[in-house]
């Protein structure tokens, strides 16, 4: 029997209801929540690191135009789109990071290249697209990031003069992308991924590539990534704050994300979830909104738990 491993998955956490979502659009999310799981997955059966496992899993969602994030990434203020990208090595505490990329098609690869080409941790804007390049990272032009549906989200929150989560609207509610793994070694990893928020200005950076806010792996506790209203991620330290909790704290799993997701977050208005992987395998999915798309699968000595898969919205 395989040492256990295991792999979490988030789509994005926000109003998701089940009373406003049709029984197509379920089922065009849970397919795939299960195609990018299970490419993760079958990484870590074979033997591969918790790394490959989530940067694969990232870019199945980033590829695919029902999240926010990569193809299906949100638009700013200015029409543009910017995002944000993170990865996390928690066998010795190694990170790599983008924020305000414009033209790469999948900004995970991006950040993992960052982490491991260069000596610095978060790379941003022209910058971060000129080290790209001296890495034949894929550029992806203005059309590949364009879709109606975005633009006319945008077009709603210009009329509205707001900023919007892209899922805490009543009627769309995609969101960024992340995932967590551990692998039979047991290693630690987590990523995350985002176009952060419709109609957002002036070079904002969300949680999403701030180390320690939106994404934290450390093999002596977890895994962590995040989604939610990331200004409220970023003054909790949330990924830390949990890391924190367990190691100094002697917190569990899942007693720290709960003190977390809903005493800590919420004591500031902060809204949003996250998944988590500890070093014995355990995931936990916890959010304070009204859904969450996620998805965990576990193999090895953990898969002879009754259950070893699950795909979940509310
Ligand atoms: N946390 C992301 C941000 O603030 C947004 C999200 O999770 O959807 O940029």
């Amino acid at each position: 029997m395989n040492k256990k491993f295991a792999i979490a998955i988030h789509g994005g956490a926000g109003t998701i209801l089940k009373s406003t979502m049709t029984k197509e659009k379920e089922d065009q999310y849970v397919s795939a929540l299960k195609e990018a799981i299970n490419i993760g997955y079958k990484i870590l059966e074979d033997g591969g690191t918790s790394l490959d496992a989530v940067e694969e899993a990232v870019v199945s969602l980033e590829d695919c135009p029902l999240f926010n994030a990569g193809k299906g990434s949100v638009f700013t203020h200015n029409g543009i789109h910017e995002m944000d990208a993170s990865i996390m090595d928690g066998r010795n505490i190694d990170a790599g990071a983008v924020s305000l990329i414009k033209n790469i098609k999948n900004p995970v690869r991006l950040a993992r290249k960052i982490m491991e080409k260069s000596e610095h941790v978060i790379l941003a804007g022209d910058g971060a697209e000129e080290f790209a390049r001296q890495f034949n990272i894929e550029f992806a032009d203005k059309k590949y990031f364009y879709s109606e549906f975005r633009y006319d989200q945008l077009q709603k929150a210009l009329q509205s003069d707001s900023i919007f989560l892209d899922h805490t609207e009543l009627d769309h509610k995609f969101g960024t992308v992340g995932a967590v793994a551990l692998d039979q070694m047991g290693n630690l990893a987590a990523s995350t991924s985002t176009g952060g928020m419709t109609n957002k200005k002036w070079g904002r950076i969300g949680d999403t590539p701030i180390i320690g806010a939106g994404t934290y792996a450390n093999n002596e506790t977890c895994a962590i990534s995040c989604t939610g209203s990331g200004e409220y991620f970023i003054r909790t330290m949330t990924a830390f704050h949990v890391h924190s909790l367990m190691k100094y704290g002697n917190y569990n799993l899942d007693i720290a994300i709960r003190k977390v997701i809903h005493e800590i977050l919420p004591s500031i208005g902060g809204d949003g979830g996250l998944i988590a992987i500890d070093n014995n395998g355990n995931v936990v999915m916890d959010f304070n909104t009204e859904g969450m798309y996620r998805a965990w699968k576990k193999g090895g000595e953990n898969g002879n738990e009754t259950e070893n898969e699950s795909v979940l919205i509310y």
